[in-house]
């Protein structure tokens, strides 16, 4: 099947009640650990690439890499979505690249770093929606900023300086009709989100809570949302890293946001980190390997294991047969209708 529309996998998420991991790629052995996962779990995949992202694999490579992985694995939905776009341009090149959906990050000007005003961040995001549903690809919004720096992307704020105001959050859905909305809650892209095991002052679920209820049908997405196991980091320590303790987002605050309106879960770190300790592991204990494969095949199957984790843990498992996807022209009809209706 070709790749699918998100909005799609996020309807029947939230029909079945389920979350949906986001993982972030770069390369082949990465899409390869997530297909091989979705497969194992019988789970619908999001794949998702940064501007980052694009850049390294030129772009074509990984879209060519998503041709062969919906070839190869056939029974699972599959989506390929922009994280954090900057500019209108950004997501517009994306679309014609082929992405089926978008994120417009317009909680911060076109430089990736400042945050910006609630007006500029409207109007980028409706222009996106505009542009994107016409052709059926799904857009993400965010609104309140997130802590931290993603490839680069990121103000580099604390994580609670910005978090997103409720009442924003509403007027920001009905402004733009986005599909999914970002919200800010104290979480921070990279390894060190926090310093100790996060508590209520500083991740801040009932602020989760509240945009939920006020906005019952907009599908919530939680960014910066790795777990960052101590088992993985002490692979990475144990065979000669160098990572300072840090602490994520524990699996339960995940789950608990999923019976809340959460529908997409970002991670990256973690795979990023299962990676880094198995290459380590086997570097510290065959010196005089050099063939790329004794050491990318089990990174990629240390991925491909906390994917499936993942994957199980947010309850997208067994679910990836339960519908026939929509075309991306029908979704565009169902989108025109929704407007004139
Ligand atoms: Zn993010």
């Amino acid at each position: 099947m070709p790749l699918v529309s998100m909005r799609q996998l996020l309807d029947e998420a939230a029909k079945g009640a389920y979350g949906v991991g986001a993982f972030n790629v770069n390369n082949m052995e990465q899409i390869q650990a997530i297909m091989e996962a979705a497969r194992e779990t019988k789970s619908p995949a999001i794949v998702q690439a940064s501007r980052g992202a694009r850049s390294y694999s030129q772009d074509r490579f990984l879209y060519h890499l998503m041709l062969a992985a919906t070839e190869l694995y056939p029974e699972i939905p599959t989506v390929l979505h922009l994280d954090h776009g900057n500019s209108v341009e950004t997501c517009k090149s994306a679309i014609g690249m082929g992405f089926t959906s978008v994120m417009m990050d317009g909680s911060l000007m076109p430089d990736g770093k400042t945050p910006s005003t609630f007006e500029y961040n409207v109007k980028a995001t409706r222009e996106v929606v505009e542009t994107a549903h016409s052709k059926g690809i799904t857009v993400e919004g965010e609104i309140g900023c997130l802590g931290g720096i993603e490839d680069g992307h990121g103000a580099g704020l604390d994580g609670l300086s910005h978090l997103t105001d409720p009442e924003q959050a509403v007027e920001f859905v009905r402004e733009t009709g986005v599909d999914a909305l970002a919200i800010a809650i104290g979480t921070s892209h990279g390894a060190y989100k926090f310093t100790s095991k996060p508590t209520g002052e500083t991740l801040k679920m009932d602020r989760l809570l509240e945009i939920h209820r006020r906005l019952p049908n907009t599908h919530l997405v939680m960014h910066g949302s790795s777990s960052v196991p101590k088992d993985l980091q002490d692979i990475i320590n144990q065979y000669g890293g160098k990572l300072k303790p840090t602490w994520g987002v524990p699996i339960e605050e995940i789950q608990l946001g999923i019976k809340n309106g959460v529908r997409k879960i970002n991670v990256d770190t973690d795979n990023r980190l299962a990676i880094t300790g198995a290459i380590r592991k086997v570097f510290w204990e065959k010196p005089e390997e050099f063939d790329p494969r004794s050491y990318l095949k089990p990174a990629r199957d240390a991925m491909k294991k906390v994917v499936a984790q993942r994957m199980t843990q947010f309850g997208q498992a067994g679910h990836a047969g339960d519908y026939a996807p929509i075309s991306l022209e029908a979704m565009a009809k169902r989108y025109q209708q929704h407007l004139t209706a």
